[in-house]
């Protein structure tokens, strides 16, 4: 597409194992910026800085290659890749953490290839907060810059989350990371107070409910989520709506609220594939087409015409 901007993801790329209610997967490939990439991959290039140990198969790789992600800041290290594994309750919107295990994630130095140094659209998917740091510092004069995080790092990294938040435009994260960030329960009054560490548009992604934008001028965007029968796994979720959301902004090189609220629009359907699969499985037959068929039934669903609703 004309205009369009690649993006560089820097975020874990994994083994997870996951149960949810109803299905068990072992040692799935996951990761924060595996799910964001190939759910970028869509819209647009993506450049992946991540590490993994030697235990990492070709055909993983082969499958990064063959969706157009570009893995020259993806370093192979001695030791083991990072795994995680988690737990579902019923409703599948509460998840419990059991493992994780930083392996060759702990003598990662972020370091980008020249070439990646002056990337426009940049997305600090979940990983420590120094490594975001130490990617920031690396870059030259980006457009666009996206956040995630996660609740190990607000626990245990909070002075360094905090540094990173005053250096990005878009903070997007969870709900529930949203209420321990602030100790709030009420998802307004914790966005006001997220709002006050940095100049960032937070995004704030509600599992099942949706996501809601709250931007420094007090504009308010919500969305909800796309109705699915069948929920298989929602491990990713968050990362697939980023990179719906980013691919599409860079996309459109454009970051104007407009463009914002659609990109929105987007993120909410890609992560609503992504949901459907453990790991990838989903996400990395999707096509451009699929998704917007899906947008189409998205928007018949919402559409409210202000003429058609009476206010008494
Ligand atoms: P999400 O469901 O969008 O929050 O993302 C889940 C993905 O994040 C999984 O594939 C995990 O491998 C990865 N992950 C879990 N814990 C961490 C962590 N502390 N730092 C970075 N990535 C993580």
């Amino acid at each position: 597409m004309k205009g369009s901007q690649p993006i560089l993801v820097i975020g874990t790329v994994a083994f997870d194992s996951i149960k949810t209610p109803l299905a068990e997967a072992n040692e799935v490939l996951g990761g924060s910026a595996t799910f964001f990439a190939m759910a970028a991959r869509l819209f647009t290039p993506v450049q992946l800085v991540a590490i993994v140990g030697k235990d990492f198969p070709s055909h993983h790789l082969k499958m990064f290659e063959e969706n157009g992600i570009d893995l020259q800041g993806l370093v192979r290290a001695e030791g083991s890749t990072f795994r995680w594994k988690g737990e579902y309750e019923e409703n599948m919107n509460v998840r419990r953490t059991l493992e994780t295990h930083l392996n060759v994630l702990e003598q990662f130095d972020a370091k980008l290839p020249p070439q990646y140094q002056s990337a426009p659209y940049v997305f600090l998917a979940n990983i420590n907060p120094d490594l975001q740091l130490r990617v920031l510092e690396q870059l030259e004069h980006p457009k666009l810059i996206c956040c995630d995080t996660m609740n190990l790092w607000i626990i245990h990294q909070l002075p360094d989350l905090e540094k990173v938040l005053k250096r990005i435009d878009i903070f997007i994260i969870s709900e529930e990371e949203a209420q321990m960030l602030t100790n709030e329960h009420n998802i307004v009054r914790a966005a006001r107070e997220i709002l006050k560490l940095g100049k960032f548009s937070l995004i704030i992604k509600r599992g099942g409910y949706g996501a809601i934008l709250f931007t420094q001028s007090n504009q308010v965007f919500a969305i909800p989520a796309y109705p699915l029968e069948n929920v298989v796994d929602p491990t990713g979720a968050g990362d697939s709506f980023a990179g719906g959301f980013m691919g599409y902004l860079a996309s459109r090189d454009s970051v104007d609220l407009e463009t914002v609220q659609r990109a929105m629009i987007y993120g909410n359907i890609v992560a609503s594939f992504s949901v459907e699969g453990f790991s990838v499985e989903r996400l990395s037959s999707l096509t451009r087409e699929i998704v917007r068929n899906r947008l189409s039934d998205f928007l018949m669903m919402t559409h409210l015409v202000p003429a058609a609703v009476h206010v008494e």
